[in-house]
């Protein structure tokens, strides 16, 4: 049994710590900042036996040095020109295997917020760091956080896309573990795209309440992304009048709704 557990950084970063109950070890993935891992590890007494990284972003990275150092664990990812913090290139793998005891890991290649960017999936927990938010998706970035040059955009929007439709395709009660708390902000967007949509409505009342109480709004799941998420949404009638509506242009493709919310949000 794996036991998913919060750890808050920076403003609204997750870093998340898989644990396999039985063997106490557990999986760390994008620890952007040390600290607050290692008191975690000392915490609940647990042993680090790997570090996930979905991309190399610094809120995603910057713990990983000092990690290392303390627990001598692997990092796996997917290595770029830019950065260098990843140890194991997994980016040809299917799937990850880390140790006798701890779940096998699946690999899914999810780029398009930023050019490289994996996603992890274990015993229906996905990790996917910037690509899916509750509500919402990442933006088109480059490596440096900058966004992404104008003669690139189409393409990445085209990558992010497809990324979201292979996650589209998980068990609907798969579990979503995204890197940020942006589910507030995300569901005022989608009640701006689908002001008629009665889930999108609850939603934002019931989040509301939970981040007024500072509560973490995650995990989500793919079947609450499917009915809320105006990204997973680029079919719906009323979504694609909003999208048309903002761009004020006719989109023939659901990639050209995608990118034209994508757009909006960006402005929003
Ligand atoms: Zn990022």
């Amino acid at each position: 049994m794996l036991n998913v557990r919060a750890i808050r950084a920076f403003n609204d970063n997750y870093i998340w710590l898989i644990e396999h109950s039985a063997s106490k070890q557990v999986v760390i993935v994008d620890p952007g900042d040390a600290t607050p891992v290692i008191d975690a590890i000392e915490q609940y007494n647990v042993t680090p036996i790997a570090i996930l990284i979905t991309h190399q972003h610094y809120d995603h990275i910057n713990g990983v040095k000092q990690l290392v150092e303390q627990f001598s664990v692997p990092v796996f990812g997917q290595k770029t020109s830019l950065n260098d913090v990843i140890t194991d290139d997994i980016s040809d793998q299917k799937q990850l295997a880390i140790t006798a005891s701890f779940p096998k890991i699946a690999v899914i290649n999810t780029p398009g917020h930023t050019p490289v960017h994996l996603s992890y999936l274990v015993e229906g927990n996905l990790f996917c760091g910037d690509t899916l938010f509750s509500a919402g998706c990442g933006r088109l970035l480059d490596h440096n956080a900058r966004p992404i040059a104008d003669n690139l955009r189409a393409n990445a929007a085209q990558q992010l896309y497809s990324s979201l439709s292979s996650l589209h395709d998980l068990a609907a009660d798969t579990h979503i573990y995204c890197a940020h708390e942006y589910t507030l902000a995300n569901l005022h967007f989608a009640v701006a795209v689908e002001p008629d949509n009665a889930i999108i409505k609850q939603r934002l009342s019931q989040i509301k309440t939970m981040r007024d109480n500072n509560e973490i709004s995650l995990p989500s799941t793919i079947a609450i992304e499917l009915a809320s998420n105006p990204f997973l949404r680029c079919t719906q009638p009323q979504v694609i009048g909003s999208a048309e509506q903002y761009s004020g242009t006719k989109l023939n493709s659901p990639l050209a709704v995608f990118t034209a919310l994508r757009t909006w949000k960006d402005n929003f």
